[in-house]
């Protein structure tokens, strides 16, 4: 479990420990097709971190991204009202760009506010953050359905 000070501000510990669960996570990665192994990690409400990996398949659609391992992971373990304070991903590779991709904003907006903070290797693999609205801005939401 990691701490936090409050809920809108993580510990720079906090995130410094998130981003090393998700580049460890990523070393478990099976991506023999791609040889992009991404790993994610969870900051729940609770103060738990659940990780999750790609794994691929040779049907390419098949295909699991870490973020989304990392989701149904967290609900399998911990219940389907968890909410997600945090994530970080991370690439094995430290020198690439590695942001969600769409279908993982829509997954992670299902369980996280708006303001959930993201951590991922920008350019170059730089550390980078941005809030889950600054990745998916009109978030398709319960709210959408009427
Ligand atoms: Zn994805």
């Amino acid at each position: 479990m990691l701490s936090q000070t409050s809920q809108d501000a993580l510990d720079p510990a906090a995130v410094a420990q998130l981003r090393v669960a998700a580049a460890q996570a990523s070393l478990r990665a099976y991506a023999p097709y791609s040889h992009y192994y991404v790993g994610a990690a969870l900051l729940l409400q609770s103060g738990e971190v659940v990780t999750g990996c790609n794994v691929e398949n040779v049907s390419f659609r098949l295909t699991c991204c870490a973020e989304q391992a990392a989701i149904a992971r967290a609900v399998s373990e911990f219940g389907p009202a968890i909410r997600i304070t945090a994530v970080a991903v991370a690439n094995a590779d430290t020198s690439l760009t590695c942001q969600p991709c769409g279908a993982c904003r829509q997954t992670i907006a299902e369980f996280a506010d708006s303001s959930c903070p993201i951590f991922y290797p920008g350019n170059a693999g730089k550390p980078s953050a941005c809030t889950l609205a600054d990745l998916l801005p009109a978030a398709f939401s319960a709210d959408s359905m009427g």
